[in-house]
């Protein structure tokens, strides 16, 4: 995927001028967030069950190498086979070589946030092979040719307006020739659409919510089913993880699942719970004859032992930007790679390097609701920090910015002119502000009072009432 994260500021100011994105937007901020409070309300021991699955994961990453292996090795006794790669490219080549062995013309795929990282549709297309998205938020941005704008809803931010189109230009041809309105329809015609797909494909490629290393199973959790159908009818099933994904037991899996999908969509459990361990058995009645599993770093092997390795933890639950007020009000394509929200501010700097994603960290009005809601505990607020911090360091940082901060940091350091600064700077601002009390415009700092007008300092600083209730109170 093309990165456009050093446009953040352009890709925001187009995303907020957007009426059918607005409306979008408004119903991830009411819907997810409500369902979540529900269902975790509902739930006595949620708040236990985050720490358990924060836990389980932490120790994971402290003993990564262990479980890896051990989870390799219980994919080949079961006849699977697995495919370490480092980098993008390699698991690229891998997959292409198993769909080239498969001789494969068309490929269905499951939702995979791991496979947006590779673009792998674009490179399958490149080689001659046509992926197919079964995941019907997939399928439709796949058929408008967008990335996806959040983690567990990729066409969240589609209108059905704007679906009835899609569906009406690219159906036809399978005799859809009517514009469908009702949601409900719609859905039946993708299904109708994708139904043939599914038992022509050669290969299937999933994700992977979770590699179990006691038996060698991957597991995904989704909501339609497209993901068994993916994964059972091909000859070759496909998993795409990262190497993150990895968790000890069958029971840490379903801690960790308690917590998954009450934070994504506020259900108990998704609809669909698949577990995939090696290829078709001589009595097993379907599934894939071959099997395989490619494990990608991609970067995060770095990420261990650094400030960063919490991020690690991410179970792809959404809950972040579903309740960031800075997602909600500009989407998911202004933050112009594959995580969007909170996990992308932090995350994208490691992965597409913090020149390109220098805006993302800055998007943030650090309320931290995003670590409140964190199922597994991310310090988002703090790694965001620790990315700023980097960019000063580095002198990456916007010129105004920096100087800003050296100016601030050379007050900070003298209380006593910081005082007598403040005092005349407040002063100065009230009387700015006529009497309307409001400034219309603010001395270098034009982007803030460019929609908005800001109230301007009454009466004493807070130092000056400070001093003078101490006095009073003796
Ligand atoms: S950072 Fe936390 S809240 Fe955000 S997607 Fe990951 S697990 Fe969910």
């Amino acid at each position: 995927m093309q990165v456009t994260s050093r446009q953040f500021k352009e890709n925001s100011h187009k995303a907020l001028q957007d009426e059918e994105l607005r409306a979008a937007l408004n119903r991830v901020k009411q819907g997810f967030t409500t369902k979540r409070r529900e269902a975790a309300d509902a739930l006595p021991e949620f708040e236990q069950l985050r720490d358990q699955a924060r836990d389980i994961k932490n120790h994971v990453l402290e003993n990564l190498d262990y479980y890896l292996e051990y989870f390799e090795s219980r994919v080949k006794d079961q006849g699977g086979h697995v495919h370490w790669c480092s980098t993008h490219k390699d698991a690229k080549d891998a997959i292409l070589k198993i769909c080239k062995d498969a001789g494969a013309k068309t490929v269905t795929k499951g939702k995979s946030m791991i496979t947006e990282e590779l673009a792998l549709n674009k490179f399958l297309e490149a080689q001659g092979i046509e992926p197919i998205e079964t995941d019907l938020g997939e399928y439709i941005i796949q058929l408008a040719d967008e990335p996806p704008s959040h983690i567990i809803g990729p066409a969240v931010h589609k209108t059905r307006e704007q679906v009835t189109e899609l569906f009406h230009e690219h159906h036809q041809k399978y005799g859809y020739t009517e514009r469908e309105e009702d949601a409900e329809k719609l859905v039946g015609e993708a299904r109708a659409v994708l139904r043939h797909k599914y038992v022509t494909a050669d290969v299937g490629i999933t994700g992977a919510n979770f590699l179990v290393a006691e038996t060698g199973s991957t597991v995904i959790v989704t909501n339609e089913g497209n993901g068994d159908l993916t994964q059972s009818l091909p000859k070759t099933h496909i998993v795409v993880a990262s190497l993150e994904k990895v968790i000890p037991t069958l029971e840490d899996v379903s801690t960790v699942m308690r917590v998954l999908a009450r934070s994504a969509t506020g259900q108990e459990m998704s609809v669909y719970t698949t577990f995939s361990t090696g290829p078709r058995r001589k009595d097993d009645i379907d599934g894939p004859e071959n099997f395989h599993v490619i494990l990608l770093d991609g970067g995060r092997s770095e990420m261990i032992g650094t400030e960063l390795q919490e991020l690690l933890r991410c179970i792809r639950c959404g809950a972040c930007m579903n309740h960031c007020p800075v997602y909600h009000a500009v989407g998911g394509h202004s933050y112009g790679w594959v995580y969007p929200g909170p996990i992308g501010a932090a995350l994208n700097p490691q992965m597409v390097g913090l020149e390109e994603a220098l805006h993302l960290p800055n998007a943030s009005s650090f309320c931290g609701r995003c670590e409140e809601v964190c199922p597994v505990r991310i310090p988002l607020p703090k790694i965001l920090r620790h990315w700023r911090e980097k960019a000063f360091e580095q002198q990456i940082a916007p010129k105004p910015d920096r100087w800003g901060i050296e100016l601030w940091g050379f007050f900070a350091k003298r209380p006593g002119l910081y005082r007598q600064v403040t005092k005349i700077a407040a002063k100065m601002l009230s009387l700015m502000a006529g009497k309307e009390g409001r400034l219309k415009k603010l001395p270098f700092n034009n982007g803030w009072t460019r929609v908005r007008d800001l109230p301007a300092p009454q009466g004493e600083t807070f130092m000056q009432q400070w001093q003078k209730k101490q006095k009073r109170e003796g």
